[in-house]
């Protein structure tokens, strides 16, 4: 007899919806979060500019039309403690708290194949055992610090901007060193330089930074959206990336260079990154097609900073539009005009150590009262792989992902059953809207969990060869476009030693969906189930 039908790790969007899903089918479940709140990517990341890049009316669940119509966005793009407010209404409005346990970190979850359960254990010393276990423990929610020699020696405070102090920090008359130039450091790094003494920024890799061009949303604006709400999330859920972006329906070389420009500047003049990933046809399969977008994104850069030297180490050179996170700031590259701020190159001269008083690279030594780390995550595999997950036979998910990570449709992994992974390697997560994708993978999950119970099955496991096949079309896809071309976190390449993989579905949330509905209406295609009845206390 299992103590609960599911146990749900995390408390994000993830683990928030699927709490809500779950138990709305029948089923009992709990969430283990490892922190004290809720909100997952949006209670962790309260550095000062920490802002989604997705807009307020896409990065919002679908599930309630009366949620989707009760709650206003202040903001075209919303600020961290708007979307924090919005998940704590969600968790109220449909009773969650009590099935969500705060302070608890999930340290193992060891499958028992005689009763067909999961056997959990926290860092409290405690253990359930459930059915069901449903990783909802985000693809970004492991950090990375890099390991300079001499950080423990350093006087002043360090930070990272995924454990910021929730009392905020203070850098008025302070140097401030900033490492970490992707889409947190471009964000974080105006607030800071709008009130610090000096910020160097340590740059090792120039990243793509399209405005936002982010403003209150209008009441009359608000107002037809939310008449069309319904029409609009169905076309969401049919798009590439999770949101409806309006394609040219052209390829860019095949277009003339002036309309071209001109069809860019409406988009730069509108703000947002997808646009300009969707604007042609070929952007992000024809590297000379992209070299268009690329080339008109650093003009911007060198139009807008004044020193042309610093404009130049800005632009981006090495890598595609969009096979990075582009970033999205008003502000980022202004600020460079600043006296107070400095541009540091750590790609020709990089980072030697860290002293008591500042920071060494191979060229100079900088005085600093701060460090900033604005280096990212392990991403996807990281907080799976901290957690002691053993599959069938004992097998650790780490050993059975060595050689890189794979699942089947991204939800499961052979070997281990009644386990799923929402927005996991091999599905469209984290380049699409996460929360449309979140919402589609927990709806999935429930509907299986529901159609076992029904059809006295005990077990569910993803074939080997079934994963086998997903995770080669996966790749297929993947390299007919340009996004594995750069040396990203999409492909480990932030963390030493990391397995190379680039694990995104990147075939389109729409294209996604149909499959993952044909694989349920085959009765879970690619899928054994087992026979057997596990009741729960
Ligand atoms: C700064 C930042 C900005 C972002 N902006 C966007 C954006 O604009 N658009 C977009 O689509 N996505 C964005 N993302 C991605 C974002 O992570 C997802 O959109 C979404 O919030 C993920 O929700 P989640 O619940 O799956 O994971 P998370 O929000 O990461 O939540 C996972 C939770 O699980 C908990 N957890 C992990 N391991 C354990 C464990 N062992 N035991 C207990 N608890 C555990 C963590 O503490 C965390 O609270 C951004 C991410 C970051 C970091």
């Amino acid at each position: 007899m299992a103590d609960l039908d599911v146990v749900v790790v995390g408390a994000g969007f993830t683990g928030i919806y699927a709490v809500h899903a779950l138990r709305s089918a029948g089923l009992t479940v709990r969430a283990f979060e490892a922190g004290d709140g809720i909100g997952g990517t949006w209670f962790w990341n309260c550095y000062p500019g920490a802002r989604c890049d997705v807009e307020s009316k896409d990065y919002s669940y679908a599930f309630s039309p009366e949620l989707e119509q009760e709650w206003s966005w202040s903001e075209r793009y919303p600020a961290q403690p708007e979307i924090l407010r919005y998940l704590h209404h969600v968790a109220g409005k449909f009773g969650l708290w009590p099935h969500i346990q705060l302070n608890t970190r999930v340290t193992a979850a060891v499958w028992d194949a005689g009763p067909s359960t999961w056997t959990v254990s926290t860092d409290d010393g405690a253990s359930v055992t459930a059915r069901f276990v449903v990783m909802g423990v985000g693809n970004l929610s492991e950090l990375a610090v890099p390991d300079i020699p001499g950080l423990d020696t350093f006087e002043g405070p360090w930070y990272h901007t995924s454990r910021w102090p929730k009392e905020g920090v203070d850098f008025n008359g302070k140097r401030v060193g900033l490492i970490g130039t992707g889409s947190t450091g471009i964000q974080v790094a105006p607030e800071i330089a709008a009130v610090a003494e000096h910020l160097y920024v340590f740059q090792r890799t120039a990243n793509f930074a399209v405005p936002n061009r982010n403003r209150p949303w209008e009441d009359a604006e608000e107002r037809t959206f939310k008449e069309s709400y319904r029409d609009y999330r169905e076309q969401a859920r049919k798009s590439i990336l999770g949101v409806p972006v309006a394609g040219t329906g052209k390829a860019a070389l095949e277009t003339p260079a002036d309309e071209r420009e001109q069809v860019y500047m409406e988009r730069w003049k509108a703000g947002g990154g997808m646009p300009f990933l969707g604007a042609y046809t070929d952007v992000m399969f024809v590297r000379e097609a992209n070299d268009t977008v690329a080339e008109f994104m650093r003009d911007r850069i060198r139009e807008t900073v004044a020193d042309s030297e610093v404009a130049e180490l800005l632009c981006p050179k090495n890598f595609p539009v969009g096979a990075k996170r582009l970033c999205q700031s008003d502000d980022y590259y202004a600020m460079f005009n600043q006296p107070n701020v400095t541009l540091v190159d750590i790609r020709s001269a990089p980072v030697e150590s860290v002293y008591p008083g500042g920071l060494k690279t191979a060229a100079n030594s900088y005085e600093l009262d701060a460090i900033v780390f604005a280096t990212g995550f392990d991403a996807i595999t990281g907080p799976l792989f901290a957690i002691d997950i053993r599959g069938t036979g004992g097998v650790a998910l780490r050993e059975a992902w060595a050689r890189g990570p794979r699942a089947y449709l991204g939800v499961a992994a052979a070997g281990f059953p009644n386990m799923f992974i929402v927005t996991g390697p091999g599905s469209p997560g984290v380049l699409s809207n996460m929360v449309l994708s979140i919402e589609q993978h927990v709806e999935w999950i429930r509907d299986c969990i529901t159609h076992l119970t029904g059809g006295g099955y005990a077990t569910v496991e993803a074939d080997p060869a079934a994963q086998e096949t997903w995770m080669e079309l996966v790749t297929e896809i993947a390299y007919s476009t340009l996004f594995p071309m750069a040396d990203s976190w999409y492909v480990g390449a932030n963390i030493p030693g990391k397995p190379r993989a680039f694990t995104p579905y990147v075939g389109g949330v729409g294209s996604y969906r149909e499959r993952c509905d044909a694989v349920a209406a085959a009765g879970y295609e690619g899928f054994t189930l087992g026979p057997g009845s596990v009741s729960t206390a």
